[in-house]
């Protein structure tokens, strides 16, 4: 059996990471009773670690022997994947480190990797369905965008969001107890009270995007984190000390434009499922090299409803209210809220808080560079 697994490319050992405090709370049961029966009838050796606190998984991952497995399988919600590829490319080895095979078994609030890998095939996004597609060793090439904030780097494989959906999506938490019409009822209530953000959106379009925005003349110093795609990885990149840092390109012959605020709601999507019943950004690809830029700027509240109301099938795109556009790489330059003189938005990437909108954060001029890697 073990030789004719080999020979399908199925897995013979993985590594389990399993967070016991994804969505419900039940991944350890959940594991026990209904995955790790499945594995065990597909000859799969498991070794299974729990995690104990935020960042344990990418502390793991960092220091892992990565020779022993056949992939790293998440029981977690999306955060936990996250935290595995920042720890994969943190690593000294990250462009050996990477190329494992990683797969997630949704058990968490926030599933849209899970559910962006198996609706396409027609699959309802569930624990067996997405251990089968394990067991089965099904792979696709996903890509990373690095995310830079000053001196801070990481990488992101969901989304970036600011300005309504971030305020929704964290603001709402001290709601948590209503579960998720939490979302649907804060959402009513921030569009009751819309907030705007002054502020810039620079982008390199990728091709057919062209028209959108206006040419920007001269591009200040991003340090030098210019990438492009996969293929520009391979052949531009060199040794660094450790962790990817980015292939160096300069520049020059990018063509940056830019788009000003006042913004209501700006998405950015690597994927086309933000969480299970959310689309975002239905024409986002895994591997194309670009990422989806969904931005609202003036919208009368009634639209805003029914773009609320299209949220689940994607069809929401369609209002004349949305600019949709893929980028090859992008800079928020984020402004203080309308009206307000100190306030900022929040801003969030694939789960991490990185901006929380207060004085501080708006005065230190926060400038984000998302690319490819
Ligand atoms: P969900 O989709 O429900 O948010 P995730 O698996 O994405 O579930 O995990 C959410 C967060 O929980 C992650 O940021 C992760 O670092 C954190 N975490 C992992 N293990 C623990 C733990 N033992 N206690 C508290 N938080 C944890
Ligand atoms: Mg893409």
């Amino acid at each position: 059996l073990r030789d004719y697994m080999d020979s399908l490319g199925r897995p013979k050992n993985l590594f389990i990471i399993v967070n016991p405090f994804s969505g419900k709370k039940c991944a350890r049961t959940v594991f026990k009773n209904e995955i790790k029966p499945l594995l065990a009838a597909a000859d799969i050796d498991c070794t299974i670690i729990e995690t104990k606190h935020r960042n344990h998984a990418q502390e793991i991952t960092k220091s892992l022997d990565l020779l022993k497995y056949d992939g790293i399988v998440c029981v977690s919600g999306d955060g936990v994947l996250v935290e595995v590829v920042n720890g994969l490319l943190n690593r000294e080895d990250w462009a050996t480190a990477i190329k494992l095979p990683l797969g997630v078994i949704p058990a968490g609030t926030g599933n849209g990797m899970v559910k962006s890998l198996l609706d396409p095939a027609g699959d309802l996004c569930s624990i067996p369905n997405a251990t089968f597609a394990v067991i089965r060793g099904h792979k696709r090439s996903l890509d990373v965008a690095i995310v830079l904030q000053g001196e801070k780097k990481f990488f992101s494989v969901l989304l970036l969001i600011w300005g309504l959906v971030a305020d929704v999506d964290i603001e709402s938490e001290k709601y948590r107890w209503m579960g998720s019409p939490r979302f649907d009822i804060y959402a009513l209530l921030r569009i009751m009270k819309l907030r705007k953000y002054h502020g810039h959106v620079h982008f390199v379009p990728a091709p057919g995007y062209e028209a959108y925005g206006e040419p920007v003349k001269q591009v200040d110093n991003f340090k030098g984190h210019i990438l492009l795609s996969k293929q520009d990885q391979e052949s531009t990149t060199t040794v660094q000390s450790c962790g990817y840092q980015g292939p160096e390109i300069s520049l020059e012959g990018l063509e940056w434009r830019s788009i000003v605020g006042p913004f209501v709601s700006l998405w950015v999507n690597n994927v086309p499922f933000s969480a299970e019943n959310y689309i975002p950004a239905p024409k986002a690809k895994f591997s194309d090299g670009c990422l989806d830029v969904i931005i609202v700027r003036n919208c009368p509240r009634s639209a805003l409803l029914g773009m609320m109301l299209k949220m689940s099938d994607g069809s929401y795109v369609k209002s004349p209210y949305v600019m949709y556009l893929k980028v090859k790489a992008f800079r928020l330059e984020p402004g203080k809220r309308v009206g307000h003189p100190t306030k900022g938005g929040i801003i969030d990437s694939d789960g991490e808080v990185i901006a929380r909108g207060d004085e501080s954060a708006v005065n230190s001029e926060h400038k984000y560079l998302m690319d490819y890697g």
